[in-house]
C-alpha cells in the first residue's frame, strides 16, 4: 500500500497582495517503508510540500492521502506522521530521557511502557548511557539523535524530516546520513526527507523527487536520476554533467572537432555525458566511440581524481574526471592537445 499520496497538490500564498504559487501541482506516491527524498534548490517548494503532508498547511487545491485515506482536512496531531526539523526544538532544561519520554507522558502511557519504549529508542539512536545529559551538554549530532528518538518513540507510521542535518558540519553530516539510513532500516517506517544537498539524497534514498520551481521534474531512483536525467535542470543539479546540443543525422551529432554517437536519434537533440565516462587520450581512438578533439585549459588535482577542462575549437568546454587509479596512464597538462572519447551508451539524450 502507498503510505503517502499527493494528488495534484497546489499551494498558493498571498503575499503583499500578490498570489505566490509555492507548489504548482505535485502528484506522487510514497510506498510504505520507503526512504523518499524531496530534493531541489532553496525556494522550490520542498518545505511547503512537507508541511501539507504533515497537515501544518492546507493545500489550495488537490488532495493528501495517508494509507489510502483522504486527510486533506485532518489536523496534524491526528495524522500518524511525525516531523523533525532542522532546529531540534528540544526542551533545554530537560534531560535526554525526559525529552524523549515527554510525549508519552502527555499521552498518559503507563510508566513501565514508557520506560521500555524510551530505553529501546535510545538504544536505536545510540545514546544509551547519555540519559541524564541536558541538550547543551551534547554535540549537534547527538542533539539531532535525541530529536529523532523523541519523534520515533511515538511509533509514527511515517517520519518527515526537513533538512535535519543542515546545521552540522560536513564530516558529521556524512556520518549522520549513514546513521539515519541504518535507523530507518531498523525501525522499518517510511521516511520522507527534505534536502537541497544532492549527495545527501543520493546516499540515503530509495527514490528521489527532484523539485524545480514548485513542480516535480523527475521521480526515480538515485541511479536513474543520475544516469538518465529527465531534464537539463536535473542533469545540471545532480552532479556535474556535460550538455551537448545540436542536430543529429542518422545517429551522429557532428560537433566542433568531432562527433557524438546517438544511435537511433535524428534531429534536434540535447545530450548529457557524465565527466567520469569520458577518457582522455593523446591520439584519436579507433572504434565505435564518440570522439572529439580539444585543448586542455585546466587541470585540478583532487586526490582521488583529476578534473580536466577541455576546450573545443568553437569554445565549448568539456569536463573530464579521471580517476587516480593504479592503471591511470594519461598525464595531460595544460595546453596539451588531446582526444576525448566515450562509449555510445554513455551519451544520454534528454527529453526536455
Ligand atoms: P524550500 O523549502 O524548497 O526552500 P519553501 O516551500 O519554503 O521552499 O518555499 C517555496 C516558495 O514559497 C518560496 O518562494 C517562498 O518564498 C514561498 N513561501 C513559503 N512560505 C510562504 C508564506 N507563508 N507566505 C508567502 N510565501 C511563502
Ligand atoms: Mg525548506
Amino acid at each position: 500500500m502507498d503510505a503517502i499520496q499527493l494528488d495534484g497538490v497546489v499551494k498558493e500564498y498571498v503575499s503583499h497582495g500578490e498570489v505566490v504559487q509555492a507548489v504548482k501541482g505535485v502528484t506522487l506516491d510514497i510506498a510504505e517503508g520507503e526512504f523518499f527524498s524531496l530534493l531541489g534548490p532553496s525556494g522550490c517548494g520542498k518545505t511547503t510540500t512537507m508541511r501539507m503532508i504533515a497537515g501544518f498547511e492546507e493545500p489550495t487545491r488537490g488532495a493528501v492521502r495517508l494509507y489510502g485515506k483522504d486527510v486533506t482536512d485532518v489536523p496534524p496531531n491526528k495524522r500518524d506522521v511525525n516531523m523533525v526539523f532542522q532546529s531540534y526544538a528540544l526542551f533545554p532544561h530537560m534531560s535526554v530521557w525526559d525529552n524523549v519520554a515527554f510525549g508519552l507522558k502527555q499521552k498518559k502511557v503507563p510508566t513501565a511502557e514508557i520506560r521500555q519504549r524510551v530505553t529501546e529508542m535510545l538504544e536505536i539512536v545510540a545514546l544509551t548511557g547519555r540519559e541524564k545529559r541536558r541538550p547543551r551538554e551534547m554535540s549537534g549530532g547527538q542533539q539531532q539523535r535525541v530529536a529523532l528518538a523523541r519523534a520515533l518513540v511515538n511509533h509514527p507510521r511515517a517520519l518527515l524530516l526537513d533538512e535535519p542535518l543542515g546545521a552540522l558540519d560536513l564530516k558529521l553530516r556524512q556520518a549522520m546520513q549513514l546513521e539515519l539510513k541504518r535507523i530507518q532500516r531498523e525501525v522499518g517506517i517510511t521516511f520522507v526527507y527534505v534536502t537541497h544537498d544532492q549527495s545527501e539524497a543520493l546516499t540515503m534514498s530509495d527514490r528521489i523527487a527532484v523539485m524545480n520551481d514548485g513542480l516535480v521534474d523527475q521521480l526515480a531512483t538515485p541511479r536513474e536520476i543520475y544516469e538518465q536525467p529527465a531534464s537539463t535542470f536535473v542533469a545540471g543539479f545532480i552532479g556535474t554533467s556535460n550538455l551537448i546540443a545540436g542536430t543529429a543525422t542518422e545517429g551522429v551529432l557532428k560537433i566542433s572537432g568531432g562527433r557524438v554517437l546517438v544511435p537511433g536519434h535524428d534531429g534536434e537533440v540535447t545530450v548529457t555525458v557524465r565527466p567520469e565516462k569520458i577518457a582522455i587520450w593523446t591520439e584519436e581512438q579507433p572504434g565505435d566511440l564518440s570522439s572529439v578533439r580539444g585543448t586542455v585549459t585546466e587541470v585540478v588535482y583532487l586526490g582521488t581524481y583529476n578534473n580536466y577542462t577541455v576546450c573545443l575549437a568553437d569554445g565549448a568546454e568539456i569536463t573530464v574526471f579521471q580517476q587516480n587509479a593504479v592503471d591511470a596512464t594519461t598525464t595531460a597538462e595544460r595546453g596539451d592537445s588531446v582526444w576525448l572519447s566515450w562509449r555510445p551508451q554513455h551519451s544520454y539524450v534528454i527529453g526536455r
